[in-house]
This record gives structure tokens, C-alpha cells and sequence, in this order.
């Protein structure tokens, strides 16, 4: 299926699996992945690790600001996510990020940073992008836009599934609390807080399989471009 230069934008609440259908939908067309997630996962990572943010969540913003504005070189390298040379793909993924992760997110210096790192990495098209913001703030002017919901048990148990996969050892009711609180940050900060964009189509993925989400995209893809095959 030729789908044309376009710039697919994916939104949804926190581990309702907008990364795997945007990694599955890349891998099938032929587009360029990003997560943007990773890229405020990159900024909590160097706030932690540079005393930055406290475990009370309190972030001195000043020096938070005066640092990436000095130039972090966060950056999506071929195989995840950069900070210089040091690959963070890892290091980001862990709850200790996840738990601090929408506080620096909901920061609007953090945002403009992280947008600025955005419109670079998809200035050429043909792009899936999964995040909260990319269809109402990044691309607003993306071709298709789908948001993505999952019932909360369902959430949950993938996110602990995909830790313990990881080797962590994750706690379920630690795992719903961190998502209820992402979700809660995530769509009550001022700054281009996580709803649906208007004209966003809804993927409830509660019980798809991951085939049926792909045959859905090609569905929605088809229609909206009349591609016959
Ligand atoms: O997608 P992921 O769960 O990795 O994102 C981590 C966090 O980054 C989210 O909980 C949210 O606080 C923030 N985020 C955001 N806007 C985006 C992508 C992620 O605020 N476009």
C-alpha cells in the first residue's frame, strides 16, 4: 500500500500502547519513528542525575533553563535516544524516571525545548509521531491524527508486563498509581495539556490485537487517501 509523505500524529494517555502501533505502523510504510516521550524522559534523566529536580519533585528551574539552554545535545540516534555519545534508551525507561517524568513535562521552558528537538527530527515528513501534544500542539497540521485509549486494568498490566520484561520488578499497584498521576499531570498542566485533537480519530485498543489495530490504520489510511489496494 503507497501511503503518500505524510505526518501521522499518535496521542493518548500513558501505556495504552501508542508506541508499539507507531513503531508497527512505521515498520509497515516505510516512515520515521519518534517517540516523543523519550525526549522528556531524556531531560528528567539529566535533571535527576544533575541535581536538578529533588525527589520531592521540587525542579530548580533555574538552572534547569540555564542548562538546556547552554545546548543539551538530546537527540534520537539510530537506535534510540542520545545524550552526546552516551545512548540513555535504558536508563529512561525506568520507574524512577517514569515517577518524575510529567512534573518536568508540564514545565513550558521543557516544552519548548523538547518541541524545538520535535520539529527538527520531523521537518522532512513521513513521519509517526507518539506523544500527548503532537496532534493539537507539535503538527497540528498532520494528515492523520489518531488517539489512542485503553481501558486502566489494561494499561496497567501491559506497563507491568513490559517492565518485568525489562528485568525490573515492578509493583502492579505502583504501576496503576504512576499512571493515574501521569494521566491526572498530563491533562491538567497549562502548556498544551493531553486531549484529543477535533479532528483525531479514536482507537479504543482494550481488545484489538495488534493485527487488527494495523488492519484499522490501513482501513482509516485507505479512505483518507482513496487507495484502492
Ligand atoms: O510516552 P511516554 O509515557 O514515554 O511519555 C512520558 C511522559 O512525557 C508523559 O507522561 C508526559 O508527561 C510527557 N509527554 C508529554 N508530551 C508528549 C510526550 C510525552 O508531555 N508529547
Amino acid at each position: 500500500m503507497q501511503v503518500p509523505d505524510i505526518i501521522i500524529a499518535i496521542d493518548g494517555f500513558s501505556a495504552t500502547g501508542k508506541s508499539t502501533l507507531a513503531k508497527l505502523i512505521a515498520e509497515t510504510f516505510s516512515f520515521l519513528y519518534l517517540d516523543s516521550g523519550a525526549l522528556y524522559r531524556g531531560v528528567t534523566l539529566f535533571a535527576q542525575e544533575n541535581g536538578y529536580i529533588d525527589p520531592d519533585n521540587t525542579i530548580h528551574e533555574a538552572e534547569l533553563k540555564a542548562a538546556l539552554d547552554a545546548g543539551l545535545d538530546l537527540h534520537f540516534g539510530l537506535d534510540g535516544t542520545y545524550i552526546g555519545d552516551r545512548r540513555i534508551e535504558k536508563e529512561i525507561r525506568t520507574m524512577e524516571v517514569s515517577g518524575q517524568v510529567s512534573p518536568i513535562a508540564a514545565v513550558p521552558f521543557v516544552r519548548a525545548f523538547v518541541d524545538g528537538k520535535l520539529h527538527e527530527a520531523g521537518a522532512k515528513g513521513r513521519v509517526v509521531m507518539d506523544g500527548r501534544d503532537i496532534g493539537t500542539a507539535v503538527f497540528p497540521n498532520a494528515e492523520v491524527k489518531i488517539f489512542v485509549t485503553a481501558r486502566d486494568e489494561v494499561r496497567a498490566q501491559r506497563r507491568y508486563d513490559e517492565l518485568k520484561a525489562k528485568g525490573e520488578n515492578p509493583d502492579l499497584q505502583e504501576v496503576m498509581k504512576n499512571l493515574a498521576e501521569r494521566d491526572y499531570i498530563d491533562s491538567h498542566r497549562e502548556t498544551n495539556p493531553l486531549r484529543r485533537a477535533e479532528d483525531a480519530y479514536v482507537m479504543d485498543n482494550s481488545e484489538m490485537t495488534l493485527h487488527e489495530e494495523i488492519v484499522w490504520t490501513q482501513g482509516l489510511l485507505q479512505g483518507r487517501f482513496r487507495i484502492l489496494e
